[in-house]
C-alpha cells in the first residue's frame, strides 16, 4: 500500500517551501489540493508536474474513496492546502483518520503554520497553550466559546478575518476585559508583516484607526486571576486544617 504525505506549504513566503517537501511534491502520483488553480501555480514554480486534485471544504466526502483506492493500488499522495499546514483549520483530518483507519502510512513533511508562528512571536507563555481556530458565528455558540476563552489559563491562538476583526476585539473585551494582554501578528513572513499588542483596550484602538488588511493571527494571554487562584489556596488550606483537626 502507498503513503499519505501531509505537505507543510508557505503561508506568505515562498522561501519557506523545505528541500523535503519540493521532491515530495515532485514525486508522488497525485497531490490533492483545496484550490487547484492556486496550487498549480506553486507546482509551476517548482516544476513539478504531478497531477493535482481537488479536495475541500465541499468535496472532501465525495473525493475521500478516489484518493483511498490510489493508495490502496500502491500510489503516493499528498495532501497539501492553500497556505501552511494540512489538517490546522484546514481539510485533511478526514482523510488521515481514513487512511490510518485503513493502515496505510501517513507521514507529515512539516512546514510553515501560523498559529505556532504568531504564538513564539508574541511573548506570552508559549509552554502551555490552546488553539481554537475561528470562533463561531452563531450568537450561542460563540458566547460559550467566548466564556470558555475568559477562563482559560493557558495562552489562546484564535484565528480571524480582518473585516471581523474588530468585531472580534470587542467580543474579547466583554468576555475577558480591556486589560488582557493580547499579542496580534498580521501578515506573518510577508512583506508587511507586523505585530501588534499589549492590551485589547490598545489593540482595539489601533485597528479602529488602522483599518485591518492582510491576514491576522491572535495570541490572547490567559486567565492570570490571582484573586480567585487566592480563594481556592485558602480553601484548601481550610480544608487541611480541618482534618488536622479531625485527626487529632
Ligand atoms: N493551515 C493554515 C496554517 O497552518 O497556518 C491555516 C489555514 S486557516 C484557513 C487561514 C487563517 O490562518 C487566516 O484566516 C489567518 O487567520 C491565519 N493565517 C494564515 N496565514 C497567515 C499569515 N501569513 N499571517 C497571519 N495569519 C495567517
Amino acid at each position: 500500500p502507498g503513503t499519505l504525505y501531509l505537505v507543510g506549504t508557505p503561508i506568505g513566503n515562498l522561501g519557506d517551501l523545505s528541500p523535503r517537501a519540493k521532491s515530495i511534491l515532485k514525486n508522488v502520483s497525485r497531490i490533492a489540493c483545496e484550490d487547484t488553480r492556486r496550487s498549480g501555480q506553486l507546482l509551476k514554480i517548482i516544476k513539478s508536474e504531478v497531477p493535482l486534485l481537488s479536495y475541500h471544504k465541499h468535496n472532501f466526502k465525495s473525493r475521500q474513496s478516489q484518493l483511498l483506492e490510489i493508495l490502496e493500488r500502491g500510489g503516493s499522495l499528498a495532501l497539501i492546502s492553500d497556505a501552511g499546514l494540512p489538517g490546522i483549520n484546514d481539510p485533511g483530518e478526514e482523510l488521515v483518520h481514513a487512511a490510518r483507519s485503513n493502515s496505510y502510512e501517513v507521514i507529515c513533511i512539516p512546514g510553515p503554520c501560523a498559529a505556532t508562528t504568531a504564538l513564539v512571536i508574541s511573548g506570552l507563555p508559549s509552554e502551555r497553550f490552546c488553539f481554537e481556530g475561528f470562533l463561531p458565528k452563531k450568537q450561542s455558540l460563540r458566547k460559550k466559546r467566548l466564556e470558555d476563552i475568559s477562563q482559560e489559563q493557558r495562552t489562546t491562538v484564535i484565528y480571524e478575518s480582518p473585516h471581523q476583526l474588530i468585531k472580534l476585539l470587542e467580543d474579547l473585551s466583554i468576555s475577558c476585559g480591556k486589560e488582557r494582554p493580547i499579542q496580534i501578528a498580521r501578515e506573518l513572513t510577508k512583506r508587511y508583516e507586523e505585530s501588534i499588542g499589549k492590551t485589547i483596550e490598545e489593540v482595539t484602538k489601533y485597528f479602529i484607526t488602522n483599518k485591518p488588511k492582510g491576514e491576522f493571527t491572535i495570541v490572547l494571554g490567559g486567565n492570570n486571576n490571582k484573586q480567585q487562584n487566592k480563594v481556592s489556596e485558602s480553601e484548601a488550606l481550610n480544608k487541611l486544617n480541618t482534618l488536622i483537626n479531625q485527626g487529632e
